[in-house]
This record gives structure tokens, C-alpha cells and sequence, in this order.
């Protein structure tokens, strides 16, 4: 059976849900170890294993979250080298794509990015031309090494008794030479954009940062909603980064996707199109977003969405 190795980020002992849905996709398809590297990493172990880990490389090591990429990419390079995986699986997060770059690098590895599915592991399905289009990639070679996008594959807990293994932290000074000097947390309250059931959304057609109060008063009346956003407003700079949805930024599959003044840009319906419902607010009847759209209402979001606000308001009392 092929031997695969998930590597799961971990932050402040929260272990990366992908690497969740990764773990229990690639378990079906051969043995699965996953690793976990940094403060917090033999709690994520606990974790992983319920997910059906087979075996679980970990290290609390600090060197892991104060420095950039590099003694990750070493540990790796020693756990691929020692015990010949086959796959090396990751998340598309920041880290694991800096991860598995230069780990690619090191062991001359075919690397496939932007994964939705894996029939098998030797086949790959990517999303390409903007996630417009997917092609089944043969991987050849081992270990071969894949990015797989969020949500692409449910997570399901089969219980297990993975063995945890210690992994050394081994990085000689000279090649860790990149280290985190700051780290900053954004203030949040409600669901996360990525696990909300309701996602409320906006883009340029709300005309100004300021009607994105708007959402926020939506998404709070709704209740268990998150605000999400298109990337022209993200680069205007009227919300974060993180509430970008789509290609370039998250990908989520809420029960229901309200998107007001949103074009329906094949980048942004590439983070959206899986959500079980969509409602739509444009005032183009001719927008692209109604094409995807369950129930489409052609109208100024700006008028519509104060008498909504009451509405659900008056509904739930
Ligand atoms: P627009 O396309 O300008 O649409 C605004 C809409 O609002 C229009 O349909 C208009 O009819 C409607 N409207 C105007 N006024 C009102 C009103 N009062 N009431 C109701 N409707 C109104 N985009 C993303 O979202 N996510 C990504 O991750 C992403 N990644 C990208 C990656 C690359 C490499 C590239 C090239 C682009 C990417 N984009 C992404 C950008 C994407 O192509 C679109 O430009 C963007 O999604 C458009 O955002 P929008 O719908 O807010 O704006």
C-alpha cells in the first residue's frame, strides 16, 4: 500500500481542519502518517489520530513557529528520506505552501498545487485558468507532493491509536535564517468565514466601505453568520483579507450564501459555488452570479438590505 505523510499546521494548539479533511481522504487511499510540528503539536496529535492517523511524527520544538518554513522543510526532507513516503499531502495555508515549495526544491519532488480531489494517488485533480477549469494530473516519481485546496473533502473521525513519534528539530543556524519578528492577531467575533453556516457577502456594488456595516447588522440579526467579501472591495481596503472569498482567498460551503452586489467573477464563484444555497442581489439582471443563483433578486442591494435587516429582525422577535 502506498505510504502517505499529511502534514497538519498547528496553531496555538488548533490543529489546521483541512489537514483533517486531507487525512481522511488519503487514509482511504493507502497508510496515512500525518506530522505535526511546533508548540502545541502533541495535543494536535490526539487529534489526528481520531482522524486516522496510522503513526504521528510530532515536535513541541519552538523553532518550528519562531522561524519560517526552514526547520520544517528539514524535519520533512529527514521523515521522507528515513521512512520513503510515497505522498506528501498538505493544506493550500501560507506555511504549508512556503512548506512544500522548498521542500519540492530539496527532493527533486513533483509538486501539484491547487488540489480539489484525489481520484487516486497518482492522479490529481487541479483547478486551473482560475479554478474555471479542472484537469486530472498523472503524478510520477515518489515522493510526490500535493496542495490540496480547503474543503475539498469531508473530514470524518474513524477513531485510531496512532503512535506518536518524536521528530528531532534538527536546523543547523545557517539555514534557518528566516524567523517570525512579530505576530498579529486579528479581533474577531461571531463564526469563522470558513465554518459559518449563513455567509453574508458584499462586493463593489455596495459602493462604499461604509455600507458594510450593513452585512455585519445582517449576519448579527441572522445569527451564526459570517460577512464575506469579493477581492475588489479587500483591495479597495474597505474589509481585511481575511473575509476575501474565492480563488485568492477562502473557500467556503455554507448552508446558505447571500451575495449582494457581487458580479460572480469566475475567481470569486471558485470559493462559493459549493454552498447548498445562493441568493443573489444584483442590479443587473444580466449579472454572471445569477447563473449560479437558486433565488436571484434584481435590485439595489443598498435598498434592499435595510428592509431585510428589519425583516429578519421582526421574524425572530
Ligand atoms: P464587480 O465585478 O465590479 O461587480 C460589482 C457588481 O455589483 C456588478 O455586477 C453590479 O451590477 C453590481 N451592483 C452595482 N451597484 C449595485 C447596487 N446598488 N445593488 C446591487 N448590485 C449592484 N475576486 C474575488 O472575489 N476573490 C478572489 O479570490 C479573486 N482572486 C483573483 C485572482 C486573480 C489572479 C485575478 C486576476 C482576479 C481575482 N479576483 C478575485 C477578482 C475578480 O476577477 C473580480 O474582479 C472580483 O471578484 C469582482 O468583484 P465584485 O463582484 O465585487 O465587483
Amino acid at each position: 500500500m502506498a505510504r502517505v505523510l499529511v502534514y497538519a499546521e498547528v496553531a496555538d494548539g488548533t490543529v489546521d481542519p483541512a489537514a483533517l479533511e486531507v487525512l481522511t481522504r488519503t487514509r482511504e487511499l493507502g497508510d496515512a502518517d500525518a506530522v505535526a510540528l511546533g508548540p502545541g503539536a502533541t495535543g494536535a496529535a490526539d487529534v489526528l489520530r481520531r482522524y486516522g492517523a496510522a503513526r504521528v511524527f510530532a515536535s513541541e520544538d519552538a523553532v518550528f513557529s519562531d522561524c519560517v518554513a526552514q526547520p520544517a522543510v528539514l524535519a520533512l526532507e529527514g521523515l521522507v528520506r528515513e521512512h520513503g513516503f510515497d505522498v506528501v499531502a498538505f493544506t493550500t495555508g501560507y506555511d504549508s505552501r512556503d512548506i512544500a515549495g522548498r521542500l519540492s526544491g530539496r527532493l527533486g519532488a513533483t509538486l501539484m498545487s491547487n488540489v480539489v480531489a484525489l481520484p487516486s494517488l497518482d492522479v490529481a485533480r487541479a483547478a486551473v485558468f482560475g479554478g474555471s477549469r479542472f484537469v486530472d494530473v498523472k503524478l510520477e516519481g515518489a515522493p510526490r507532493i500535493v496542495l490540496v485546496r480547503p474543503k475539498s473533502f469531508e473530514a470524518r473521525e474513524c477513531g485510531g491509536r496512532a503512535e506518536v513519534v518524536t521528530v528531532a528539530a534538527d536546523a543547523p543556524g545557517d539555514l534557518v535564517t528566516a524567523r517570525r519578528v512579530e505576530r498579529h492577531e486579528e479581533a474577531a467575533s461571531g463564526p469563522k468565514l470558513e465554518d459559518a453556516p449563513v455567509v453574508v457577502s458584499g462586493g463593489r456594488g455596495l459602493g462604499e466601505a461604509a455600507n458594510f456595516e450593513l452585512l455585519e447588522q445582517l449576519a448579527d440579526a441572522l445569527g451564526d453568520a459570517a460577512v464575506g467579501a469579493t477581492r475588489a472591495v479587500v483591495d479597495a481596503g474597505w474589509v481585511p483579507y481575511s473575509k476575501q472569498i474565492g480563488q485568492t482567498g477562502t473557500t467556503i460551503k455554507p448552508t446558505v450564501y447571500l451575495a449582494f452586489g457581487i458580479s460572480g467573477a469566475t475567481q470569486h464563484v471558485v470559493g462559493m459555488k459549493g454552498a447548498k444555497r445562493i441568493v443573489a442581489v444584483n442590479r443587473d439582471e444580466d449579472a454572471p452570479i445569477f447563473g449560479l443563483a437558486d433565488l436571484g433578486v434584481v435590485g439595489d442591494a443598498l435598498e434592499i438590505l435595510p428592509r431585510l435587516i428589519e425583516e429578519v429582525r421582526a421574524r425572530k422577535g
